[in-house]
């Protein structure tokens, strides 16, 4: 049995739950208790707070987490990162209040910073020369320059409203964080489950950065089209009851698809057809 600890409700929790869900693995989280077994894998999943995720799984208590690396960061304990997970994306940034002149991080220099981040700040400070005062708030960070009790903030960013609603603007970014899969040293069993999982949730992950593309083409054209979209070995190519047309199926990277489409737009395809594609194992 493989323990993994997710945070009970917060950003994480359902993304997390999504990706256990689509790697086929099926939890009953009706009442969503503190632990639930699967019933078709021999996981248990730990509903905890994400800030007691590190600790756990350093203690044992779970086998694996899902955390935001910022989380990781600040409680400092030495577990791997197993896997890098794609969601809960966000950044720890310095912001300052807007009026102010700032030219370098040497600004910061004297300075009253507040922030739910100590150690990853003090860590940021360290590396870049810079001496200021850390001031350790749980909650509501953002509001602190505007109040009095700070010069400066030290916070997750994500879209930057926020700090702008609040009279501030980003400064300095100190650490880009997604949520992560991480762990200790595991026994043989526990070990299998692991890799078993890893391999379903590289499939889901994968799937999810490609799209599967159809379309119509003059058969004339296929060498130039299939010469843009290369697929996972190279694209199936079909011909059409209508003479003269071909139909040709690829796998493309996410990222790309608009680009790749214009392209085979200008080259003559028709009824360019994208699709999700749920899982994929190469
Ligand atoms: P808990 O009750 O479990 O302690 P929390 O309030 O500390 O929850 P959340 O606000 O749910 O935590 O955030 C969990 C994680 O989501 C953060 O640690 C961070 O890694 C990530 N995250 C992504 N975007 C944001 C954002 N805009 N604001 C805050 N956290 C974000
Ligand atoms: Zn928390």
């Amino acid at each position: 049995m493989l323990k993994i600890a997710i945070q009970k409700s917060g950003r994480l929790s359902e993304k997390s739950l999504e990706l256990i869900a689509e790697a086929g693995i099926k939890v009953a989280n009706s009442e969503r208790k503190l632990v639930a077994q699967a019933s078709n894998f021999p996981i248990e999943m730990l509903y905890l707070r994400d800030d007691d995720i590190p600790q756990c799984v350093n203690d044992g208590v779970a086998d694996v987490g899902f955390v935001g690396e910022n989380v990781l960061l600040e409680t400092g304990y030495p577990l791997d990162i197993v896997e890098r997970l794609g969601f809960g994306k966000c950044r720890l940034s310095l912001a300052i209040p807007k009026a102010e002149n700032y030219e370098n991080v040497k600004w910061f220099n004297g300075k009253k910073i507040a922030t739910s981040y100590p150690k990853i700040l003090q860590d940021y400070l360290t590396k870049n020369g810079v001496k200021a005062e850390i001031h350790q708030i749980s909650g509501s960070v953002e509001i602190s320059t505007g109040v009095g009790i700070a010069d400066a903030i030290f916070d997750i960013v994500s879209s930057g409203s926020t700090l702008i609603s609040n009279g501030l603007k980003e400064v300095e970014v100190a650490l880009q964080s997604e949520a992560v899969m991480v762990g200790k040293k595991l026994n043989a069993e526990k070990k299998a489950i692991l890799e078993k999982l890893l391999f379903r949730l590289h499939a889901v992950q994968k799937g999810r950065k490609n799209k599967y593309v159809m379309l119509n083409a003059p058969t004339e054209s296929v060498e130039k089209i299939t010469a843009v979209i290369p697929g996972m070995k190279s694209p199936t190519v079909v011909p059409l009851a209508q003479k003269g047309w071909c139909s040709v199926h690829s796998v493309l990277p996410e990222g790309q698809i608009w680009e790749i489409i214009d392209q085979l737009h200008a080259l003559g395809a028709e009824g360019i057809l994208v699709m999700p594609i749920e899982k994929m194992i190469l």
